[in-house]
């Protein structure tokens, strides 16, 4: 059956001979998932396709099929460009606008206008470059839109359980487990989908939650135990962490996932914030549950954004600076953060 589309999504993707597939830098799950995805699509296809990712991810996706082919700016600058500068496709997943893949981002800058673009996420406001904009706020995840995207060219037949591995991956990591409220029932409906085609969720339930290392684990009780700050009235937890700190317990990039929802998780709390050094700036993400919305707490002070729900920033501030500063806004919202 074939789908009616408003764009010309089918003749671009066609068309094109070299196809780059680029994420967000810190890519996370659905980062990741979503270009593998989209990369064993397109080969499936025929295309000549290459994922350029701006820095390395965590060492729970490494098991993702076609992981150890993707190519990272910060290793391979050049190449990078290469590869970038002979594309006729760039795909930019997962992200709303170019400077969301940090140093990435001058080499996609320069094709605006040259390249063909196709833009495939669900963060709000995205940007109006691309020739094609898939932009759906209301997905829990960019892997969900790549399925969506494989039928919307008539391929569903070709996801198979590699392509399907990727966006389970993806899925399940941006929905917290299928429990965010961005979770539709279209998204169970392409999980059974996956699952049909061969998709093993229990292993790839292990592969990503199951792997800790004891320093990661005695990192997250630390932090737990010695730096979470409740503020009861005010319904907000957060948590805050020095470089001397994370080097204590060896940190290595993805330790500290999940543990601003950890913060979220108390009872009573509406609002959480985990900030992070690193190197010179502070990185810091935001969560709340129910209406308060971290997306514009996190644009109006720290130039940052996301979801409603889920939000990040950096800033150059120190850590002592952006924990006081974060404190010291909280009141301005008591009115919001009480419900
Ligand atoms: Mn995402």
């Amino acid at each position: 059956m074939g789908t009616l589309l408003k764009d010309n999504r089918k003749a671009i993707v066609e068309e094109a001979k070299k196809i780059v597939i680029t994420a967000h830098k810190s890519p996370d799950g659905d980062a990741v998932g979503s270009s593998l995805a989209l990369y064993h699509l397109l080969k499936k296809m025929g295309k000549d396709a290459t994922v350029i990712l701006p820095d390395p991810f965590a060492v729970f996706l490494k098991w993702m099929p076609g992981a150890d082919e993707i190519v990272f700016h910060s290793k391979e600058e050049e190449r990078c460009a290469e590869l970038i500068s002979e594309a006729d496709l760039i795909f930019c997943l997962d992200y709303n606008v170019l400077h969301r893949t940090g140093k990435l981002a001058p080499l996609l800058e320069a094709q605006v206008g040259k390249k063909k673009f196709i833009l495939i996420d669900h963060h709000q406001q995205p940007d109006t470059f691309p020739d094609v904009l898939i932009s759906d706020t209301s997905s829990c995840s960019t892997a969900e839109l790549i399925y969506e995207f494989a039928v919307s060219l008539d391929a569903e037949d070709l996801v198979d359980s590699t392509i399907g591995s990727c966006i389970y991956c993806g899925i399940v990591t941006d929905s917290g487990s299928f429990r965010f409220p961005a979770v539709k029932p279209e998204t169970h409906e392409i999980v059974a989908s996956l699952l049909r085609k061969g998709v093993d969720h229990a292993a790839i339930h292990r592969a990503i939650y199951d792997t800790n290392k004891e320093d990661r684990m005695r990192l997250v009780g630390y932090a737990l135990s010695e730096k979470l700050v409740v503020n009861r009235e005010l319904k907000t937890a957060y948590i805050s962490l020095s470089t001397e700190e994370l080097l204590r317990f060896n940190y290595e990039s993805g330790d500290t996932e999940g543990l601003v929802n950890q913060a979220l998780s108390i009872n009573g709390v509406n609002f959480a914030a985990f900030l992070r050094q690193a190197n010179d700036i502070v990185k810091i993400s935001f969560r709340s549950q129910g209406t308060f919305n971290v997306n514009l707490f996190a644009r109006a002070h720290f130039d940052g954004g996301g979801h409603n729900n889920a939000a990040g920033a950096a800033t150059s501030e120190s850590l002592a600076e952006a924990v006081s500063r974060f404190e010291s806004l909280l009141p301005t919202y008591a009115a919001e953060l009480n419900y």
